[in-house]
């Protein structure tokens, strides 16, 4: 790359909409730059080791799975599973869900990403400035571009363009963050009575002081490798404090997360016969964050707009996954929609009037605080992410 490089569309951020963005922005022609700061694309489905793919079939299971956004949702849903060895996705009461290896979705992203000869993929790079028009700073290099889109997850370039273009819940709303790794060697099968058994063992560690109070809510979800497993803890992570911008914060809920994970694991193996085998802890490249900042777009999608399936004129993509609120790490509040019916995401969600070329998608898409605890599953990133691709490869100023 030169010092002055020039694209028609730049996407900062490699994750589920990120991807999709790029690959629907360079798949129209346009000469498309990706940028990522972790060494792997696939946001939290990699780095975070989050392992399902929810959003990505239609809410009414009455007549089987069916592809909910066609495109690349559909197309790298279809990839996913192939490589997972699956014929079918789960059904979990009343929803489809996609068990993916973080792995694979690495490895599958940089394929598709690779095949297109109009995009780049910068992967260990870190956007730190915009100036409109647009501008990008990437440590020492300067990229021009007709066309920007903010897939951060944290709505990285509205910060930088001031507080007007952002909102955040209040700390003690935000969806808690979660820590997940895994481990192999499982000598038994993870059927819901062992998953259960062990569920009431943690507890009674908790209770004893054998495990720290932090491992209530742990859980375990077999990945589709046989004895693979994937442990998830939901973290208070300073309760009513709690701020996923601030960096300390997020340092300490990094050692917070290791440490939980070790003592987890030093229990699991000590407790039952079935887990003496396993391998030490995999461990992520980061804690797994579901909230942050959100940009402010032409329109605000809300949770009613949701529950009532409501459909839009300027529809980019559809949602189907239920809101899905996390404000505790005691687990999940599930609020389905009226009807097994999917519900629109308007284009004007995805971009700001005051700032044309200016994109956004993914969790950081224009919407209230309890619509994100549906529409930021990584499925509904992938659909909105493909929107937002599309609109900005046809940006014209
Ligand atoms: C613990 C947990 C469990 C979850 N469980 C599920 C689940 O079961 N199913 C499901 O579908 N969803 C689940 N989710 C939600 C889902 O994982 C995320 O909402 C989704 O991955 C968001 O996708 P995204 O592309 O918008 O953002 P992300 O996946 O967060 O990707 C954003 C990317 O931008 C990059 N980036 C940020 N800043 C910069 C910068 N300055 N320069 C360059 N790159 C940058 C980041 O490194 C990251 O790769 C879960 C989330 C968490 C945290």
């Amino acid at each position: 790359m030169s010092p002055h490089d020039e694209y028609e569309v730049t996407v900062v951020g490699g994750g589920s909409a990120g991807v999709a963005a790029a690959l629907a922005a360079s798949r129209q022609g346009a000469r498309t730059l990706l940028i990522e700061r972790q060494q792997l694309l696939g946001g939290m489905g990699t780095n975070a080791m989050v392992h399902t793919f929810c959003g990505l079939f239609h809410p009414d299971v009455s007549q089987g799975p069916q592809w909910l956004n066609p495109g690349i949702p559909t197309e790298l849903g279809t990839a996913l599973m192939q490589r997972g060895g699956m014929e079918e996705p789960d059904l979990m009461g009343r929803v489809y869900v996609l068990r993916h290896r973080p792995a694979d979705l690495a490895s599958l992203t940089a394929e598709l990403c690779a095949a297109e000869p109009h995009l780049t993929v910068l992967t260990g790079a870190e956007v730190t400035a915009l100036s409109p028009g647009w501008t990008i700073t990437l440590n020492d290099r300067l990229i021009h571009s007709r066309a920007v889109i903010d897939t951060t997850g944290d709505a990285l370039l509205a910060r930088l363009l001031g507080h007007s273009h952002w909102d955040l819940a209040t700390s003690a709303r935000l969806y808690r963050p979660a820590y997940v790794w895994s481990f192999q060697g499982l000598s038994a099968i993870l059927d819901e009575p062992l998953r259960l058994h062990v569920a009431a063992l943690i507890v009674r560690a908790v209770k004893a002081g054998a495990l720290p109070a932090a491992a209530l809510g742990t859980t375990l979800r077999a990945s589709p490798t046989r004895g693979e497993v994937f442990v998830s803890t939901d973290l208070e992570a300073g309760g009513d404090h709690w701020d996923p911008l601030d960096l300390d914060q997020r340092l300490h809920l990094e050692s917070e997360g290791r440490a939980l994970a070790q003592a987890v694991w030093d229990f699991l193996r000590s407790s039952h016969p079935s887990f003496t085998t396993i391998t030490p802890p995999v461990l992520p490249v980061h804690a797994g964050i579901r909230e942050s900042a959100r940009w402010r777009g032409d329109y605000v999608l809300s949770a009613d707009d949701l529950i009532r399936s409501r459909r839009f004129e300027d529809e980019a993509a559809l949602a189907g996954w239920p809101l899905e609120m996390r404000e505790t790490a005691r687990g999940p509040r599930f609020r389905y929609f009226d009807q097994p019916e999917p519900a629109g995401i308007p284009a004007s969600c995805l971009r700001a009037r005051s700032l044309p070329g200016m994109f956004f998608a993914g969790r950081c898409l224009s919407c209230d605080h309890e619509a994100l605890a549906s529409v930021r599953v990584m499925g509904t990133c992938l659909a909105t992410g493909q929107a937002a691709g599309q609109m900005a490869a046809a940006f014209r100023p």
